[in-house]
C-alpha cells in the first residue's frame, strides 16, 4: 500500500472551513505505485469544488481558467508540467506530457494535442464566476490586491510506494485575478514541486515567491543533505517569511517516510494515513 499525503493550500479560511481530504488520499492508496497514486489523489483534488484545481479554479482578471500543473517521477528523475490550459484534469495532462512527450512542459491550447480523450473545462464553478464578477465591480481585482491570502489555495500530493519510490504532483488554478498568460510555480521543476529517490516535495502560496526562491528544491537538498523532512520545511519557511510575508506553505515526504509540513499564514489542510495533520504553523 502507496504512503500519500495530500493538501488543500495554504489559504485565508477558518480553519473550521477546510474541506476533508481523506477522500482524495484515499484515492491512491491502492493504485500501482507512487506516480499513480499521485495522479489519482491529485484528480481527486481537482473534482472538489472547493478547492483552487480543476473544477473549482479560480478565475484570472479576463474571468477565464488558465490551469498549471506539475507531476514528478523522482524514482526516474523525470518531470513534466503543463501551463494555461483549461482540463479537468491538468495532472492528467502532465502525466500524457511526462509519458507521450520528449518534452518538460507544454503551454496553452497546443498542450492538449496530448491530451485527448481529457475532459475539457468551460469555466468555473458558479460560486468562482460570482467571485469574479463581485471582484471587478469593487476593484478587487487591481494588481496591487495581487496574492491577498484569500486568492490562493492550490493542491498537491507526495507519495511513496513499497519499492520506496517517491512522487509529487501539483495542480492549481493559479492565484485569483492573475494576469492572463502568467504561469505559476506547480509546472517549474524546484519551484512548487520536486522530487528524487530520496525526496518529494510540493508547495503552495503565491508562485512568485517560490519562482525566485526555489523554495521546493531548497527543502528537498536539505532533506537530500541529512535534514529531517520536518526541519527542512520550517526552515525554508523561515527563509520564504524573510523574503516576503507572504502565506506558503511546503509539505515533503522522504524515503523513510518521514513526512515534513510548515507554513506561514492563515490555515493548511494536510491529510496523511492518520487522519488530519497539523502543519507547523510558523509566524
Ligand atoms: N502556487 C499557486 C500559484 O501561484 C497558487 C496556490 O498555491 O494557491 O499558482
Amino acid at each position: 500500500m502507496n504512503l500519500i499525503y495530500v493538501h488543500g493550500g495554504v489559504s485565508g479560511r477558518e480553519r473550521e472551513e477546510l474541506p476533508s481530504l481523506e477522500g482524495p488520499r484515499r484515492a491512491g492508496l491502492g493504485a500501482a505505485g507512487a506516480l499513480d497514486a499521485v495522479e489519482a489523489s491529485v484528480r481527486s483534488l481537482e473534482d472538489n469544488p472547493a478547492l483552487n484545481a480543476g473544477l473549482g479554479s479560480v478565475l484570472n482578471r479576463r474571468g477565464k481558467v488558465e490551469l498549471d500543473a506539475g507531476l514528478a517521477d523522482g524514482a526516474a528523475g523525470r518531470f513534466a508540467g503543463v501551463a494555461g490550459v483549461d482540463v479537468r484534469h491538468p495532472i492528467s495532462l502532465a502525466r500524457r506530457v511526462l509519458e507521450d512527450t520528449p518534452h518538460v512542459l507544454l503551454i496553452g491550447e497546443a498542450a492538449l494535442e496530448v491530451g485527448e480523450g481529457l475532459e475539457r473545462l468551460e469555466g468555473s464553478t458558479a460560486e468562482q464566476h460570482e467571485r469574479w464578477a463581485r471582484a471587478e465591480a469593487s476593484g478587487e481585482l487591481a494588481l496591487d490586491r495581487y496574492g491577498a491570502s484569500e486568492h490562493v489555495d492550490t493542491v498537491g500530493a507526495v507519495a511513496l510506494d513499497v519499492a520506496a519510490h517517491l512522487a509529487a504532483g501539483s495542480s492549481t488554478g493559479g492565484v485569483f485575478g492573475q494576469m492572463p498568460g502568467r504561469v505559476g510555480d506547480s509546472p517549474i521543476f524546484g519551484a512548487g514541486i520536486y522530487a528524487s529517490a530520496e525526496v518529494a516535495v510540493v508547495g503552495t502560496g503565491v508562485g512568485e515567491l517560490f519562482l525566485e526562491t526555489l523554495a521546493c528544491f531548497r527543502a528537498g537538498a536539505l532533506v537530500e543533505g541529512g535534514l529531517d523532512p520536518q526541519s527542512a520545511c520550517e526552515r525554508v519557511i523561515r527563509y520564504l517569511g524573510e523574503v516576503d510575508p507572504l502565506e506558503a506553505g511546503l509539505l515533503a515526504l522522504d524515503g523513510a517516510g518521514r513526512v515534513g509540513a510548515a507554513f506561514r499564514g492563515g490555515s493548511w489542510a494536510v491529510e496523511g494515513p492518520d487522519g488530519p495533520l497539523n502543519p507547523a504553523r510558523l509566524p
